[in-house]
């Protein structure tokens, strides 16, 4: 079976065309959209027991070797599957937490034993239901590791991240004293996972819209009344984009489809919106650029 996957994966890294990503929007999984990989996953595999892992490009996971990848998730039933930040953690039975990044491209895909590998198919995973799980990243910037017991709050990813939007340490006296420590425009503040989890560009942009404030706006410069409402619009804009289902465009084959292209993006109130209509005001959206990246925000609702 190990050479039957490494010849396909051959096969599919010199002679299958790459994987037609939609390119409607340079969109990137954001925290509704891993939390919903996170949700798609527990449904799927919490409770199940691997009966055999693959890494299939060690650089998807450089802290370990694909034998040692392989051996730490044999026969290891997966307890639980969390999400902290934009890292999905699926605790395992043996103690040790497989943590994977999506990044930008990474996706899952599951189906039965004759499930053919999709292009740039990553890692691979065989159930004990008789079900196949493959990781496949056509940008090759997903992240997997596997970490010991007790190692997990050592993982300098997840250790320096901010607390979550919706758990309770994330309050607005919290965001009112983060933001109050730097000079840095509010937009890339945000961005910042040090600071606020959970929002990229897209998500980023409508809290800021929604709360009327500039996004060049100085961090420090906000005051305490609207820190509060920033903080109720970065909450409530996170969970209706979750309970919209994200952006995320799931497919029954592909369990997990293309990002960017769900029911969410119809929601959206400035992100992509340049030169349209503001919908509370009618004026023009604008864009710019701040940290080399697009910044979509009203001139006329956030002047200030
Ligand atoms: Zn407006």
């Amino acid at each position: 079976m190990t050479r039957e996957v490494d010849k396909r994966q051959f096969v599919c890294l010199l002679f299958w065309p790459a994987f037609p990503v939609c390119d409607k929007h340079s969109a990137m999984p954001e925290l509704p959209e891993v939390e919903m990989v996170a949700r798609h996953l527990r449904a799927l595999i919490a409770g199940r027991t691997f009966i055999k892992a693959q890494l299939l490009r060690p650089g998807l996971a450089p802290e370990t070797s694909p034998r040692q990848f392989a051996a730490w998730l044999k026969n290891a039933r997966v307890e639980e599957v969390t999400r902290r930040g934009k890292h999905i953690l699926a605790h395992l039975s043996n103690g040790r937490t497989w943590i994977t990044h999506l990044r930008m491209t990474g996706r899952f895909v599951y189906g039965g034993l004759d499930l053919e590998p999709p292009p740039h198919t990553h890692a691979a995973f065989w159930m004990d239901n008789a079900q196949k799980l493959l990781f496949a990243d056509q940008r090759h910037f997903g992240l997997m590791m596997v970490v010991g017991r007790g190692e997990l709050e050592n993982v300098a990813h997840l250790s320096k991240l901010a607390p979550e939007p919706f758990g309770a340490a994330f309050t607005a006296s919290y965001l009112f004293e983060t933001l109050k420590r730097s000079k840095q425009a509010i937009k890339l503040f945000l961005l910042d996972q040090t600071k606020v989890v959970g929002l990229g560009n897209i998500y980023a942009a409508e809290a800021l819209h929604r709360a009327r404030v500039n996004p060049q706006l100085p961090a420090n410069k906000l005051s305490k009344p609207r820190t509060e409402i920033l903080y109720r619009e970065i909450v409530s804009v996170l969970n209706e984009a979750i309970e919209a289902g994200s952006t995320l465009e799931t497919d029954p084959r592909e369990v997990y489809g293309r990002y960017g292209d769900g029911a969410y993006e119809d929601s959206w109130r400035v992100y992509e919106r340049e030169g349209l209509a503001c919908l509370t005001c009618a004026a023009a959206i604008r864009r710019l650029a701040q940290g080399g990246r697009s910044t979509y925000f009203c001139p006329r609702c956030q002047r200030r």
